[in-house]
């Protein structure tokens, strides 16, 4: 039996709707309205669309955006002193720089610079060592959105088998460690693969759940998943003929109990929860719990 989809880009719309009310709150009852400040520096057209998304989004939704666009010869100590001011700056609750950053300039003193408690992507060393102590942190943005996305569609994960392929910062590392946090949501068994796994199909066709953030199209075919199983790939591929994901959807999907698409699934949460940390900043800072 073919798979049901798992439909990021409609469980979006219910959440952005339910961020876009109480944005509406906010305004209204303590005159709070939420600013998200977004960096890009250079000419990179893909980053050029995702930070037209999160303005677009930011407009949708009643934020407060302010784009700040950056020529690709920027130094590093301008982009910093940029960060000051906006860790200072009231209106702004949250700072979003887009990455890649131009090779002169070290990604890590940049994110490292922005305010924890503005730091809506969760990429800073102390939200990062907050989310593995399963402490109240921001959440980046990827894995939080395909906790949602497990959330929505009734997916049970306490006591799950799951296996993440793929190890990156943004998306691998923090969603194995948000699904073995012991709590509602999480409580899985989490394997976590990568270039030095040997045999993964060994380990994919554990998987009660199956999470692929590698980057490369077909890394996962059928013969490497279990019947029932649920699978998120996070795959955004270009290809000539359109956007692929990691995994052989078509032929999956024959095996798979549930699965997202690409595009239209995982996606459409990544700026979703942008907002919803967006909101969650303002809120702390203004001190409405
Ligand atoms: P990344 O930083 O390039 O990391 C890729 C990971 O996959 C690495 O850990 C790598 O292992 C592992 N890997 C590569 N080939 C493998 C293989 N054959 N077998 C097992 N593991 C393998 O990528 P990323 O930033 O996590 O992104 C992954 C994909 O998700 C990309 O297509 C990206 O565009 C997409 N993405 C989508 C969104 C969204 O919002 N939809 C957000 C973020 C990323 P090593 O560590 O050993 O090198």
């Amino acid at each position: 039996m073919a798979a049901t989809l798992i439909k990021g880009s409609e469980i979006s719309k219910q959440i952005k709707e339910e961020i876009k009310n109480e944005v509406a709150k906010l305004k209204e009852k303590y005159n709070l309205n939420p600013g998200l400040a977004t960096i890009l520096v250079g000419e990179d057209e893909a980053s050029k669309v995702y930070v037209g998304a999160k303005e677009k989004a930011c407009k949708e939704l009643g934020i407060y955006s302010e784009r700040i666009d950056l020529p690709a010869n920027t130094t590093e100590a301008d982009i910093l002193t940029l960060i000051d001011k906006l860790n200072k700056e009231s209106k702004i609750h949250g700072i979003l720089i887009q990455l890649p950053l131009p090779k002169h300039i070290n990604e890590t003193n940049v994110l490292n610079a922005v305010d924890p408690k503005k730091d809506v992507d969760g990429f800073h060393p102390v939200n990062v060592g907050k989310m593995v102590l399963g402490e109240p942190a921001f959440l980046p943005c990827t894995p939080h959105g395909i906790l949602e996305l497990l959330k929505k569609s009734n997916v049970e994960t306490g006591g799950a088998e799951v296996v993440v392929v793929g190890r990156s910062n943004i998306v691998g590392k923090p969603i194995a460690n948000m699904l073995l946090q012991k709590k509602k949501g999480g409580n899985a068994t989490v394997t976590i693969c990568h270039t030095g796994t040997k045999d993964l199909a060994s380990h994919t066709r554990r998987a009660d759940i199956l999470i692929v953030a590698v980057g490369k199209p077909k890394t996962v075919t059928a013969d490497m998943v279990k019947e029932g199983v649920v699978v998120i790939d996070v795959g955004a591929n270009r290809l000539e003929t359109g956007l692929v994901g990691d995994v052989d959807f078509e032929a999956v999907k024959e095996k798979a109990r549930a699965i997202t698409p690409v595009p239209g699934g995982v996606g459409p949460m990544t700026i979703t929860m942008l907002m919803y940390n967006t909101v969650q900043a303002a809120k702390t800072q203004a001190g409405i719990a």
